[in-house]
């Protein structure tokens, strides 16, 4: 029987107190099932990257419950928390986040010496369609294939969920297209949970499921009958 990766209740988050609270995120009830690939989509400031923040263990909810299958990470202790991120969790970020001064495959290795049963850095970066690229530094790619090293990375201790924040926010039509390809790949070879925040409506074609979000709030949820394939999505 298929589960749900995560499962949210009442999920409230308040960054500061008192007249400068900020309400991020007003109370989300939310089921992301096994092996979706799941779209966020909601203007700047509605909270998206709080809640990504929140179900990959970065973060806490000031309220609410959120599980990951059927561990409340509200209950976890900060090492706890740790080694769920470290054992489950791949982070792709807008900005690459890759070490200037480690080579794409050194980049890949910070993680697969940690991992508990990680694909090798060299088959993490063929993946990604980068077997020619594994000496270069950050600086000798292109932002596109900066991106592709971010993703072996995430995706080289094999998570179970991948979060994506905006992962196509800095690169053009063409690159932002294959790098939603390689996501896409990711989910089917892996079977894992791929979460894709953008502001980019059209991305959402690529989804099993749409969750619309505005102020703190979902607004709706969308299960799409069929799913576009990358290279057909609009920028
Ligand atoms: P999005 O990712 O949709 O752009 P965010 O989750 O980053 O939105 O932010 C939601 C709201 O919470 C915004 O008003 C933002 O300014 C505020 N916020 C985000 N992070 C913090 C923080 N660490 N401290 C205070 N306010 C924050
Ligand atoms: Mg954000």
């Amino acid at each position: 029987m298929r589960k749900n990766t995560f499962s949210t209740k009442g999920l409230t988050k308040v960054y500061g107190e008192g007249r400068s609270a900020v309400h991020a995120l007003r109370g989300v009830d939310l089921v992301i099932p096994d092996g979706e690939i799941v779209v966020l989509l909601g203007p700047s400031g509605s909270g998206k990257s709080t809640l990504l923040n929140i179900i990959g263990g970065l973060d806490r909810a000031t309220e609410g419950e959120v599980f990951f299958q059927d561990q409340n990470l509200g209950d976890m202790t900060d090492s706890q928390l740790t080694r769920y991120r470290r054992d489950h969790v791949g982070f792709v970020f807008q900005f690459y986040n890759l070490m200037p001064s480690l080579t794409a495959r050194e980049n890949v290795e910070l993680v697969t010496e940690i991992a508990l049963d990680p694909m090798g850095a060299d088959e993490a970066l063929a993946m990604v369609g980068l077997s020619k690229r594994v000496d270069h530094f950050p600086a000798q790619l292109s932002g596109g294939e900066q991106q592709r090293v971010a993703i072996a990375r995430a995706v080289a201790k094999k998570p179970t969920v991948l979060f994506c924040d905006e992962p196509t926010g800095a690169l053009d039509s063409t690159t932002g297209r294959a790098v939603l390809q390689v996501l896409k790949d990711v989910n089917e070879t892996l079977g894992a949970t791929v979460l894709i925040v953008t502001h980019a409506a059209s991305q959402a074609a690529m989804a099993d499921r749409v969750i619309h979000f505005a102020d703190g709030r979902i607004r709706e949820i969308i299960v799409n009958a069929t799913k576009s394939p990358p290279e057909e999505i609009q920028w």
